[in-house]
């Protein structure tokens, strides 16, 4: 079977040289290596996607000369798939529902903090500091009644104990050097939002699905996501889902050294466009060889 690669951008800003780095490197792995290479839009965010932004990624790709098989996938047309994702969880008593809101959560975290170091996830957020897993069935029944909005959460330790230790392979590298057979730590993560009373899939479960439902055999993405493997490694193995190999890569950093990203404004595809840069340059200018 040929592998099978993928580039999985989300339609929530401009592409800037950094996507463009991670699309080409697909595109030459799957070629090279006689795969298959497949789009897909992670348009689960309803509030940040737009069908401009969209139009703009399809069309910034086919310019840097990328082609792709098939239909291009949508993760906003498959939520149902999700859900019943979610149920299976909820019915493995995976899941529960945590009613705090984003407010109350760091007002938890600040308090928490008055004790000492409150643990963050490997993107450096406050790992979730609420009771709600101990929620008495009734007063959680009252609380769903009631209509209020709430996140559902995984119960990081009791997913663990179901699957034990896990791993993956990785062909690129993690941010310290990270190679081979990488051990996965879930526990880094706490108790991850999976779901949303109005949203039913977060990011990693959404990834975790859409990679085994489209055959993809070779996961090559940005550093950034290296940590993320291990939620989705966890999810795989409680969803018995396929595997896939990992490829991280490095990241396109700005002159002062950052990471490009839409939200510090990065310079977009389109404006390098306009400027009359051409697709070779841009493959010169990101270190990959000629088309
Ligand atoms: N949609 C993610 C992003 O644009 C990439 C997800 C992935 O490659 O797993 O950053």
């Amino acid at each position: 079977m040929p592998p099978v690669f993928r580039f999985a951008p989300s339609p929530n800003g401009l592409l800037h040289l950094g996507h463009a780095f991670s699309a080409l490197l697909n595109f030459d792995l799957a070629r090279a290596a006689g795969g298959r290479m497949l789009l897909r839009i992670e348009d689960i965010d309803a509030t940040r996607c737009r069908p401009e932004f969209e139009a703009a990624i399809l069309s910034d790709l086919s310019w840097l000369g990328l082609r792709w098989e098939g239909e291009v996938r949508r993760q906003s047309e498959h939520f149902e798939l999700y859900r019943q994702a979610t149920t299976r969880l909820s019915e493995m008593g995976l899941l529960y529902p945590a009613f705090e809101s984003r407010a109350e959560i760091a007002r938890l975290v600040m308090q928490r903090e008055q004790a000492g170091p409150w643990p963050r996830d490997p993107d450096g957020a406050p790992l979730y500091p609420g009771d709600a897993r101990a929620l008495t069935p009734d007063r959680r029944a009252q609380l769903l009644a009631s209509g209020a909005p709430y996140a559902l959460r995984l119960d990081m330790a009791a997913a663990i104990a179901r699957v034990g230790s896990l791993s993956w392979r990785e062909r690129g590298e993690g941010p310290h050097g990270e190679t081979g057979t990488v051990p996965a730590q879930p526990q880094a993560w706490g108790d991850v939002v999976l779901a949303r009373k109005d949203t039913p899939t977060s990011y990693h479960l959404a990834v975790a699905i859409d990679d085994a439902l489209q055959g993809v055999t070779e996961v090559v993405r940005g550093r950034d996501l290296f940590w993320a493997t291990s939620v989705h490694r966890l999810l795989q193995a409680l969803l018995d889902l396929p595997q896939p190999a990992y490829r991280h890569h490095r990241l396109i950093l700005d002159v002062a050294g950052h990471k490009l990203s839409k939200s510090m404004r990065a310079t977009s595809l389109v404006e390098l466009r306009g400027s009359g840069i051409t697709p070779p340059a841009i493959r010169r200018q990101l270190g990959l060889p000629p088309a």
